[in-house]
């Protein structure tokens, strides 16, 4: 309707808007609209929860006119409360134009130069605990940011927190929309922050039995995630679906990936344990290679599919730490295989290539892409999961009932 009145005569069958990185997403439907909205609307309660004036958001139509001369209106649509009654009042260009938000290359500069410290945060709820530490929702007062930052206790020394500092330089220059946004890290006393981006619909671990077309869609960003850190020469090592995190614009991204040796080292330290997602050459203390995190990559998206770790016998109570010993039965028998009339024949074929017991018959990086499982779903399509995960966080939020 607002597109209408500001530009009666052209025929407008799409619009875009900006994102938090400055990107152009095209809206043609319903169903994208909704994922702009859902977006839009996490935004504006960020902003209200932080007192901060509400930004409108910007669309710009696509009028079927020459790049130059679209939206030569500078049209601005005003979406708070109220103004929808009446459409007219909610074209304005009376708005403020600098924008207020922070694109987030811009603040990965501003947080690069040093400028992010304990100071700077105000520490809000608990995402979740893992076996080093604790997930906070937080707000970057400077920059009006919400972030999610790792408290991890260490005691270890200056010349040891100097090295993990070193180490997690890299996280600076890695830059894919598969992998985490990192924003900085710094020590305080005896614990290391880590801040990186804040994804709204959490990770995989507590969605339970994905459906296989939701499920396809995720695995390529995995895979093009887990591709771009072997480029990188990363290797991940903790692949498992706690370490997998989507939003409701329908992103999926890797996390906590070993980068800093060091801090690897000295976490583990403290938590004595197996990870049950390790490959069996890793259980068996072997050497550990790519094929090691494709196997992980293979039992994260079996579970995801059945809803339940592959093997009956290993009971996964809290966290994914294990005793040695009962995670032997990994490397003595036969991998699971995916009921066949369940799930599709290409994915029942990818989970057990990526389950091969033999780490050298596993697919490499390029076999990973290739693999019709990941052909198939590999679409650009955003919504699907998008859509999954909006249904699946009101599903949560209507069991919870009002707070
Ligand atoms: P482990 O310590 O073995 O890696 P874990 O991955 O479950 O286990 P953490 O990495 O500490 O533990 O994460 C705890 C929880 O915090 C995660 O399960 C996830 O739900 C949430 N979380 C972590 N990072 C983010 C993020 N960037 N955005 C939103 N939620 C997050
Ligand atoms: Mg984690």
């Amino acid at each position: 309707d607002v597109i209408g009145q500001v530009l009666p005569d052209a025929t407008t069958t799409a619009f875009e808007y900006e994102d938090e990185d400055g990107d152009r997403i095209t809206v043609r439907s319903d169903e994208e609209m909704k994922a702009m909205l859902s977006y839009y609307y996490t935004t504006v309660m960020e902003q209200q929860v932080n007192g901060q004036l509400i930004e409108p958001l910007q669309i710009y139509p696509r009028a079927c006119k020459p790049p130059g001369k679209r939206n030569i209106h500078g049209l601005k649509v005003n979406t708070r409360a109220g103004s929808a009654n009446n459409s007219s009042s909610a074209v304005s260009d009376s708005l403020p134009s600098n924008s207020l938000k922070k694109s987030s290359a811009e603040l990965k500069k501003i947080l690069a130069n040093g400028q992010m410290n304990e100071q700077d945060i105000q520490y809000r709820d608990v995402l979740g605990h893992g076996n080093g530490g604790t997930v906070y929702k937080a707000y970057h007062v400077p920059s009006g940011k919400i972030l999610a930052v790792k408290l991890i206790p260490l005691d270890i020394t200056l010349e040891l927190q100097k090295q993990i500092m070193s180490e997690l330089e890299i996280l600076y220059k890695c830059d894919s929309s598969y992998i985490i946004g990192f924003y900085g890290a710094f020590f305080v006393e005896n614990r290391i922050s880590l801040c990186t981006e804040f994804m709204d619909g959490g990770s995989l671990d507590v969605y339970r039995k994905i459906p296989e077309h939701v499920l396809g869609r995720i695995a390529v960003a995995v895979v093009k995630g887990l591709t771009y850190l072997w480029s990188l020469k990363i290797l991940h090592r903790d692949v498992k679906p706690s370490n997998m995190l989507v939003n409701t614009r329908g992103q999926v991204k890797l996390c906590d990936f070993g980068v800093s040796t060091q801090l690897v080292n000295s976490i583990a330290k403290t938590y004595v344990g197996t990870n049950a997602y390790m490959a069996p050459e890793r259980i068996s203390g072997e050497q550990y290679g790519i094929h090691s995190d494709v196997w992980s990559l293979g039992i994260s998206f079996m579970e995801l599919a059945l809803g339940r770790f592959p093997y009956p016998q290993i009971q996964k109570n809290q966290g994914s730490l294990m005793p040695l010993q009962l995670l032997q039965c990994i490397v003595d028998e036969e991998s699971p295989v995916l009921p066949v009339g369940e799930f599709s024949e290409p994915f029942v074929h990818f989970i057990t290539q990526c389950m091969r017991k033999q780490p050298k018959e596993r697919p490499a990086p390029e076999d990973l892409m290739g693999h019709p499982f990941i052909m198939q779903y590999n679409d650009g399509n955003a919504e699907v999961v998008s859509m999954w995960v909006c249904r699946m966080l009101e599903e949560r939020r209507s069991h919870q009932g009002p707070q």
